[in-house]
């Protein structure tokens, strides 16, 4: 597809929970969470066209058949909401190129959404600036603030409540991705089922959520051996009941030379930590012979940018 040169470009990143503690559902269906994210480098590219009204289109290197065209996309009801905020009477026709898988527990409509804000506040310099950003995006999702910002953060509350974590050097992953997508919600209903957590879950004891020290401690070295060991995720063993075969390929991972491997999210995307990109290139190779789709990505990376 030719990109037609008037068109506001915006790039935005996957991201993975190199750490995820979840708490107690609440009423409104969250949960509290005691995360890091970072992003990496799988990007979603959103294009945004002057136009007189709000249209979409999804294109990608990933399966988008599942992907909504309509208010239900997360980039249709950033570029709503910013515009009902700042009162702009204008539209926008939206194309996504998707590069992060869909439903793969890497927050790729996150992005999208990210990205539609930036690209639709330059479009039609609405300039809310970037706690304006924040805002409508913690609004729109609890991953929308952090693929807007990139890097490597602590996320507390839903995820939205972000503080900035750091992270030397360059750490290297390989994602095992899958064909079927997995439903955020319902992996965390799985999960509130395996802890035995019923109606009354309010009066439950709360969980402790915090990050480990250690998970802090290994980033800020920029040592991939150190982090290896620390690396949790909460949902997966949601993920993997729902889908058995993730533990097959986890194990395979680390037989064919991962330091250790996360289910990223609510899955069903597996994130291998490697030792170095030339260990990563090989276990990309390892893992496609026996059959898989795997990707050698990188982080942290940049948050939504503007691309001139
Ligand atoms: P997360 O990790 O943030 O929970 P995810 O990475 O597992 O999410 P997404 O690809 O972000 O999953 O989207 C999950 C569902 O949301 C899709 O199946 C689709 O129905 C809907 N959706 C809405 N907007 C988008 C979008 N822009 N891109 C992809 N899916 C979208």
């Amino acid at each position: 597809m030719a990109y037609r040169s008037d068109a506001v470009h915006v790039r935005a990143p996957g991201k993975i929970n190199v750490y995820l503690g979840v708490g107690h559902p609440h009423d409104d269906g969250y949960h509290s969470l005691a995360t890091v994210f970072q992003a990496v480098s799988l990007f979603e590219d959103v294009y945004a066209y002057p136009s007189d009204d709000f249209s979409l289109e999804v294109t990608g290197d990933v399966d988008v058949s599942d992907v909504p065209t309509d208010d239900r996309n997360l980039a249709m009801r950033a570029a709503k909401m910013l515009a009902q905020a700042t009162g702009v009477d204008a539209g926008v026709h939206l194309v996504i190129r998707k590069g992060v898988p869909v439903a793969g527990g890497m927050g790729g409509g996150s992005a999208d959404a990210a990205a539609a804000l930036v690209a639709c506040d330059a479009l039609w310099g609405t300039d809310v600036g970037s706690r304006g950003l924040h805002e409508l995006a913690a609004r729109l999702g609890a991953d929308v603030p952090f693929t807007l910002h990139g890097g490597t953060a602590i996320g507390a509350g839903r995820g939205d409540e972000l503080t900035p974590a750091l992270a030397r050097g360059r750490f290297d992953w390989v994602l095992v991705t899958s064909d079927q997508g997995l439903s955020t919600p319902e992996i965390y209903r799985s999960l509130d089922r395996l802890r035995g957590f019923g109606d009354a879950v309010a009066e439950d004891p709360p969980l402790s959520l915090d990050v480990p020290v250690g998970v802090l401690q290994a980033l800020r070295a920029g040592d991939a051996h150190e982090l290896a060991p620390v690396m949790h995720n909460d949902l997966e063993r949601a993920a993997v009941l729902d889908r058995p075969d993730l533990e097959l390929a986890l194990a395979d991972g680390v037989r064919l030379g991962a330091l250790s491997g996360i289910v990223s999210g609510s899955g069903p995307t597996i994130a291998f930590l490697c030792a170095d990109p030339e260990a990563a290139r090989a276990l990309q190779q390892e893992l496609r012979a026996t059959g898989r789709e795997a990707l050698h990505v990188h982080g942290p990376v940049h948050g939504a940018q503007l691309m001139l």
